[in-house]
């Protein structure tokens, strides 16, 4: 096998045995961005250079023992919304084009000290909004799986380029369904933590109550031991919780035999594909086999989801880049002739469409007219969605629903159309808007070779249990080993 066909579990098992050193795996590694990069342009920058005078410092410090930890020397991408000390954090806009962040976020500063070698930063849509990351400013990153087809959004870069082989795994950042959609697209794995699992602190805001920053990786295991990693209690953060530090790998391997399955029939009704459909369906039959009790159950409110987490985040996407005004840092207009000037004419060029469409909208549901009749209300149903997942809880173990009704689709076809592209998230969203942990997995694909992504959701800080269901399934079918991306134009 090539080393870039590897996980990172099993790349640490041929570290510890001295099969692999870490010049040869950041090698490999740096040749396949060489390989690729012009065909699938996930990254917007890339540390290749850095990454391989990184790799000689990190192996002399596992040979003196300055460095003990077994992923000292791993590889990994960033999605370009986590500040990263001295390289550029763009957030893929004209904005930042030029910006460098000096400090690291706190995930950063994690697998740093993990001894983790950064091999760049990765596209996604400007500002992590976006189904797609055809809204980045600089490029559109292409699905692997097909060349013509787009690899999800926000974190398409990171989903591509793990999907490409051009990074062991990645950070990506979900805030309606950015790790889980594009996780799906690519044929990877996504996990989007319990919000205040994960610190936030050094990742540029969206929107602050529904970000979180996760796990894009090849396997479950993967996913479990990156966790491991990033989670924990930060004061940086005044909304990550204190909670004990658990060890995500331990629970993968247990019996699901007896677990309990909801699956919410709304996920399947009008608006799927019914080749998804049909995957989903013959991935319940597999957790049956397994001894799971697999049950239907109506998740009524879910058809409110996607209008209450429109109305939210961009309400909060409005005040979160009222920052961005041509003074501080950022993007600032060479047109002007007084204050005023700079900050309309530096916003006005500054921010792509979208952008610019999310800050009228959540602006709009903001004002004192509007308040009440959009944002009050967006509020008070999103406790109900709490609640109904609440319930839910008290009866299931996990929720089994499809990651997006569709597989990939072209690019150019929803770009222009802002509604088609919000509907790609109608199976994520609740999910951040509730505050709970979501991990998407591959369950075969569909008649044209693509990938189809499955949900499985976990009540708060149960990330053991979606985890342990996900694993399970990926053990019996072994998608990874069955279907890889063919590079198809
Ligand atoms: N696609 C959704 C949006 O455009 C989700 C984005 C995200 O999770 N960052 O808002």
């Amino acid at each position: 096998m090539k080393i870039t066909e590897l996980t990172v579990h099993e790349l640490q098992d041929k570290l510890a045995s001295g099969e692999l050193t870490v010049t040869q795996i950041t090698k490999a590694y740096t040749d396949r961005i060489q390989e690729k990069e012009g065909q699938v342009e996930a990254f917007v920058t890339t540390l290749t250079d850095e990454a391989t005078e990184e790799a000689k410092k990190m192996e002399e410090k596992i040979a003196s023992g300055e460095i003990k930890s077994s992923l000292a020397g791993i590889p990994i991408g960033i999605k370009d919304n986590m500040c990263t000390k001295g390289v550029r954090t763009t957030c893929s806009s004209r904005m930042l084009e030029n910006f460098v962040a000096p400090y690291d976020a706190t995930v950063i500063e994690k697998i740093n000290e993990q001894g983790m070698i950064n091999l760049g930063k990765l596209n996604m849509d400007e500002f992590a909004m976006g189904a797609s990351t055809e809204y980045s400013y600089f490029k559109k990153t292409k699905n692997p799986w097909n060349l013509n087809t787009v690899p999800g959004g926000s974190s398409g870069g990171s989903a591509a380029a793990v999907a490409a082989q051009m990074v062991p795994w990645a950070l990506g950042s979900d805030t309606g369904g950015s790790i889980r959609q594009p996780a799906a697209f690519c044929g990877v794995v996504g996990l989007k933590p319990t919000y205040g699992l994960v610190s936030r602190y050094g990742l540029v805001a969206f929107a602050s109550s529904l970000d979180q920053i996760g796990p894009i990786t090849k396997d479950v295991r993967d996913a479990a031991i990156l966790l491991n990693v990033i989670a924990g209690h930060d004061e940086k953060d005044s909304t990550s919780q204190n909670i004990e530090k658990k060890d995500y790998t331990k629970a993968l391997e247990k019996d699901i035999k007896g677990i309990k399955i909801g699956v919410p029939k709304e996920y399947f009704g009008e608006g799927i594909n019914p080749e998804v459909k049909e995957k989903l369906m013959q991935a319940i039959e597999e957790y049956k086999k397994m001894g799971a009790e697999v049950e239907e159950f109506s998740l009524d409110i879910a058809k409110y989801a996607l209008a209450t987490y429109y109305i939210v985040a961009c309400a909060e996407a409005s005040s979160n880049l009222g920052r961005f005004d041509g003074i501080r840092y950022g993007y600032r207009t060479k047109n002007f002739t007084n204050l005023k000037d700079i900050y309309k004419n530096s916003r006005s060029e500054g921010f792509g469409p979208e952008v610019k469409r999310r800050i009228i909208l959540g602006t709009y549901v903001l004002s004192s007219g509007y308040y009440d009749a959009y944002y009050k209300k967006a509020q008070l149903v999103r406790t109900l969605v709490m609640k109904e997942f609440e319930k839910a809880f008290a009866k299931y173990d996990v929720l089994l629903t499809p990651t997006s009704p569709t597989v990939a689709f072209e690019i150019g076809t929803r770009s222009n159309n802002p509604l088609e592209m919000y509907l790609a998230d109608i199976c994520t969203v609740s999910v951040n808007i509730a505050g709970l942990p979501g991990i998407s997995i591959p369950c075969g694909v569909d008649s044209k070779g693509m990938p189809v992504g499955m949900q499985l959701i976990g009540n708060r800080f149960q990330e053991e249990k979606i985890l342990n269901a996900a694993y399970a399934y990926e053990q019996k079918t072994n998608f990874r080993k069955t279907y890889q991306p063919e590079f198809k134009k």
